[in-house]
């Protein structure tokens, strides 16, 4: 089957579909992006990701070349075209095509528009889930705006590969004082000994999930405290539970940090009753 992407206004065969060599998302990493999971065909938690990419274009001023109702167009033809129900939606959209310079090119330079759609085995990831994912740590080398989404994402790749080589599933990322910020592609939460979840606090420093976002509004609905706060990974690696949250990924315990298992090594209740809680939300 031809898979099909989304290019500045045409569907191309995705094995066809380029960018021009002087795009500032090539050369600068100058662009955003964004991520929809698809479940039976309905994207996961759309506002919440519609209003993130607005936000990310907003910080960056790059101006938004769409309506929202002309993405969610595009992202119905892409799914129906790739026979996508169940996976992710990318949109991908950098500052343009311009002659290489580092300051911004003239306000006329039409952004970049790029969205693909692929097939996810959420069954494989209901039986990681089952099973549990360890992590590892390692130091966080990113640059001070974590919260824009840009495809800014070397230190990303370099830590998730570590975490590949480690036989880890994650890489949690440690601040220059102690503290967990998130995953490499990741949030990254806690429940204590009282039955608290922490995540770190929504600032410059991680990525303002929107499953974290929807996790937190759903746990407090039932019932939970949750604080948003750091920790380190020795009060993660103590903790009752661990836990991370993606809109690919849902909510997946954590078992294992470093050479340490979590709790008593198996998934945690709350992770899990979140999880089916999540899934059912959605
Ligand atoms: N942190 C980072 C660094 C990420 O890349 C992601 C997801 N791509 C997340 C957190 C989770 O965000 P979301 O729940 O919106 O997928």
């Amino acid at each position: 089957m031809t898979r099909f992407a989304y290019v500045n206004g045409c569907f191309q065969p995705h094995a066809d579909a380029m960018i021009h060599i002087e795009d500032r998302g090539f050369q600068f990493a100058d662009a955003i992006y964004e991520v929809w999971s698809v479940r039976d065909g309905e994207l996961m938690d759309a506002d919440g990701h519609f209003a993130r990419l607005e936000r990310s274009l907003r910080e960056l001023r790059i101006s938004n070349p769409k309506t929202e109702a002309g993405y969610r167009l595009v992202i119905a033809e892409l799914l129906r075209r790739n026979r996508v129900r169940d996976g992710l939606v990318y949109l991908q959209i950098s500052r343009g095509r311009a002659r290489r310079d580092h300051a911004f090119p003239a306000a006329t330079t039409r952004p970049t528009v790029v969205m693909t759609a692929k097939r996810l085995d959420h069954a494989a990831a209901q039986r990681r889930a089952d099973a549990g994912v360890a992590v590892i740590s390692l130091p966080d080398l990113r640059w001070g705006r974590r919260d824009i989404k840009t495809v800014n994402l070397l230190p990303n790749v370099l830590a998730k590969q570590a975490a590949a080589e480690a036989g880890a599933a994650e890489a949690w990322l440690v601040d220059a004082s102690g503290q967990v910020t998130e995953g490499a592609s990741t949030n990254a939460w806690i429940v204590t000994a009282d039955g608290v979840l922490v995540t770190r606090q929504a600032d410059h420093d991680i990525l303002h999930g929107i499953t974290r976002a929807r996790i937190m509004r759903r746990a407090q609905a039932m019932g939970y405290t949750v604080e948003e706060r750091s920790f380190s990974i020795e009060e993660a690696q103590t903790a009752r539970e661990a836990f991370m949250t993606s809109a690919t990924s849902f909510v997946t315990p954590i078992v294992r940090i470093d050479d340490r298992p979590v709790g008593n090594g198996a998934p945690g209740s709350v992770a899990v009753e979140l999880r089916s809680a999540y899934l059912e939300l959605i």
